[in-house]
């Protein structure tokens, strides 16, 4: 669900083409669907594909029969594709009117949409704007402009079921699009950052321009682009929401940036246990630490820590020292005051 008021959703789109397959029950699709869990473990509500062909429609089609979590079909130039993937079971249709053509091209899409039941979502691209709205001196009343037209495109065909996404490469553009977007309209906002560059650039332009609007109220869906694997994209989106005052129940990590006392590798242990702490649904804070300077400090502020000291790590429980390991054996020791701790949580759950 998107919108209203059901929590903001964090989504990531797949970066490979799809593989050509004969039914859903196609063994080309299993690592496909292995890893579409995977995200949904890591806090992944929703995943778009590219549709560049009527193939890959097709195997879109049959993937989103098995998926564990909702796909959304990209549709640009061919609105032909879009009418096909909705012969399957997607979830939503998002389709670029820079680059679909004929208004009776996009009707002919909420026309079918309308009777299927799917949403379609409305995206505006600073990069791929209508050609006639180009040339206005600004992007963003150029954006604002092409998702007003389309929406009185669909709206006099009686369609109501739009997303809206304005995006754009600058940070300020894009928080100055979306504000006058949902000052005039009440459609749910996908947002992102376009082409928002590699890991570390974007997700700080994602975040420059997402936390400020999500703390107004603004947004129902978002996209952390970037030159990275769709696994960092989730985890940003999840911090992202998270520094909006939007985080849903999961796990918070804290960790040194390591210097010249570490006398445990933090980096190589957070690298070895972020995807499975990021898959826990439980809302803890857990410390990983490199040295006795600030270590014991954080690591009995947070519901577990681990932290250097010489050559063993000191495992904390809720402010206790709990465990004290031989470097070598950190691993198995946390795993197990993890698993205890989880549980814990699990039953004070079940008695609440
Ligand atoms: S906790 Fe220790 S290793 Fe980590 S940054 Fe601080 S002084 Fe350095």
């Amino acid at each position: 669900m998107i919108g209203g008021s059901w929590p903001v959703s964090v989504q990531t789109m797949w970066k490979e083409p799809l593989p050509r397959c004969a039914s859903p029950a196609d063994p080309a699709l299993e690592p496909v669907i292995r890893r579409l869990a995977s995200l949904t473990d890591l806090g992944c509500s929703m995943v778009r594909f590219a549709v560049p062909d009527m193939a890959a429609a097709e195997a879109l089609g049959m993937l989103a029969e098995k998926s564990p979590l909702p796909l959304v079909a990209d549709i640009h130039f061919d609105w032909r594709l879009a009418l096909r993937c909705m012969d399957f079971p997607i979830a939503k249709i998002r389709i670029n009117p820079g680059n679909i053509g004929a208004a009776w091209k996009v009707r002919e899409v909420a026309a079918k949409a309308r009777d299927r039941g799917i949403p379609l979502r409305i995206g505006i691209n600073g990069g791929s704007l209508p050609r006639d709205l180009a040339p206005v001196h600004d992007r963003v009343e150029a954006a604002l402009a092409a998702a007003e037209r389309e929406i009185e495109l669909l709206e006099a065909e009686g369609f109501r079921d739009i997303v809206v996404s304005l995006k754009m490469n600058d940070p300020e553009e894009v928080i100055r699009a979306n504000e006058a977007f949902a000052a005039r309209f009440p459609y749910p906002l996908h947002l992102g950052v376009t082409e928002a560059g590699p890991l570390v650039a974007g997700i700080v332009r994602n975040t420059a321009a997402l936390v400020p609007l999500l703390k107004k109220g603004i947004g129902a869906t978002i996209r952390v682009s970037l030159s990275d694997s769709m696994e960092h994209e989730v985890i940003a989106g999840r911090e992202i929401l998270a520094c909006a005052g939007q985080g849903g129940a999961g796990v918070r990590i804290v960790s040194c940036p390591r210097c010249g006392r570490a006398s445990f590798d933090t980096h190589a242990f957070i690298e070895r246990w972020k995807n499975s702490l990021y898959a826990l649904r439980v809302p803890i804070t857990v410390a990983v630490m490199g040295c006795v300077v600030n270590g014991p400090g954080e690591a009995r502020e947070a519901d577990l820590g681990i932290t250097g000291a010489g050559n063993a790590v000191l495992i904390f429980r809720q402010g206790t020292i709990i465990r004290r390991v031989h470097a070598d054996n950190a691993d198995q020791a946390f795993e197990e005051a993890l698993r205890e701790l989880v549980q814990g949580n699990d039953a004070a759950r079940r008695a609440d």
